[in-house]
């Protein structure tokens, strides 16, 4: 068992302030990803774990024990890095047992250990050949090797697919989420990719300026984001973000939108006093602003001008203008579609999200 608790971290560099007040506790056996835009920290905590950054401030624990002043090499954690930093002269058996060999494990056991892991990675085939004769993915999957076979308490990845085409990337992150299942190692996983942080975590750390935005289950920080930043981050296409100005009606609310569209939510209510009215963005994604063909009673939609249509096959992204700026929304049935032309837009009333315009935290309506 292995669990890590990251207690007020901070990480200055002179005067930049590179991690500030990072707590977490993450349990055993889970998956976090650490995600955010370059710079955020997210690099920076992970090497405070591996013992390869001195911490400023706070404490890192495994377990019970406190580790802020333990070597790196008896943290007893097993970190991969982006560039894979196999050695070009041995082959990958003695690439996977080099950690075995330099602590003078048994032979018998350096065997046993290698071939378990080689194994598990699907690696049993390559165990001769040197690095210069793996594939991007094999190589990557020598370096994760290297890591099991020592058993740490421990897994750190520091943006560990991002030297991989698309394609491979997709597959080497299937690849991770099963390794994960059969090890059950807890892991700490950094990258700047959202789609990676969704489909790999238990849970995401959604970081900014070194400070963490959210945390979160991947459904919370996509169907209940904390605030503006993070309901822009998580999602592809990204969510529209409109002005507006939100009125409490009886019943309901009334949306005003920028440049004059409104609608009305006649099963909306907010927990909290707005006064009169209140500015806010509506955040809306674009699969959940839906082009409709027909017209119908009791529709909240909105209409804009299309602009642009992207295709991608099982359905279509429209980039429209309306009155309140650029919005992108999607499509099933595409065909035909002409540029210039007025779309309307159904809204999923129940996927509407609401932003107060100062503090930009995200406002959690009551839908009757
Ligand atoms: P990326 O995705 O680009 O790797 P990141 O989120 O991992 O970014 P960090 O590498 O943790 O970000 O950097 C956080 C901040 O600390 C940045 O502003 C960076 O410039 C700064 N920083 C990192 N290492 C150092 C250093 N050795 N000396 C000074 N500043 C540093």
């Amino acid at each position: 068992m292995s669990t890590v608790s990251l207690i007020q971290l901070n990480k200055n560099f002179k005067e930049i302030s590179a991690v500030s007040d990072f707590d977490m506790f993450i349990e055993d056996k889970e998956f976090v990803v650490l995600v955010g835009p370059s710079g955020c920290g997210k690099s920076t905590t992970l090497r405070m774990i591996a013992g390869l950054e001195d911490i400023t401030s706070g404490t890192v624990k495994i377990d019970d024990r406190i580790i802020n002043n333990v070597h790196p090499k008896d943290r007893d954690i097993a970190m991969v890095f982006q560039n894979y930093a196999l050695y070009p002269h041995m082959n990958v058996f003695k690439n996977i047992s080099f950690g075995l060999r330099a602590r003078k494990y048994p032979k018998n056991e350096i065997e046993l250990k290698t071939r378990k892991a080689a194994e598990i990675l699907d690696l049993t085939e390559l165990l001769e050949r040197l690095p210069g004769e793996l594939s991007g993915g094999q190589k990557q999957r020598v370096a994760m090797g290297r890591a099991i076979v020592r058993e740490p308490k421990l897994f750190l990845f520091d943006e560990p697919l991002s030297n991989l085409d698309a394609k491979l990337r997709h597959k080497m992150r299937a690849e991770m989420k099963k390794l994960h299942q059969k090890v059950q190692t807890t892991t700490i996983y950094v990258t700047h990719d959202q789609i990676e942080a969704m489909t790999l975590a238990d849970r995401i750390v959604i970081m900014r300026s070194g400070v963490i935005e959210q945390i979160g289950t991947p459904y919370e920080v996509y169907h209940e984001p904390a605030n503006h930043f993070v309901a822009g981050f998580i999602g592809t296409p990204t969510m529209n973000f409109i002005d507006c100005e939100l009125e409490k009606t009886q019943p309901g609310l009334h949306c005003q939108l920028s440049g004059g569209s409104s609608f009305q939510l006649d099963h909306f209510q907010l927990n909290e006093e707005i006064g009169p009215s209140r500015e806010m963005y509506i955040g809306i994604r674009p699969e959940d602003l839906i082009h409709v063909t027909s017209k119908r009673e009791n529709l909240i939609s909105i209409d804009a001008q299309l602009e642009v249509v992207e295709p991608l096959g099982a359905e279509t992204l429209l980039i429209c203008k309306g009155d309140f700026g650029e919005i992108t929304g999607k499509s099933n049935q595409a065909r035909g579609l002409q540029w210039g032309e007025s779309i309307e837009f159904e809204i999923n009333p129940d996927r509407i999200h609401f932003f107060d315009k100062k503090t930009r935290k995200r406002l959690s309506p009551n839908i009757s």
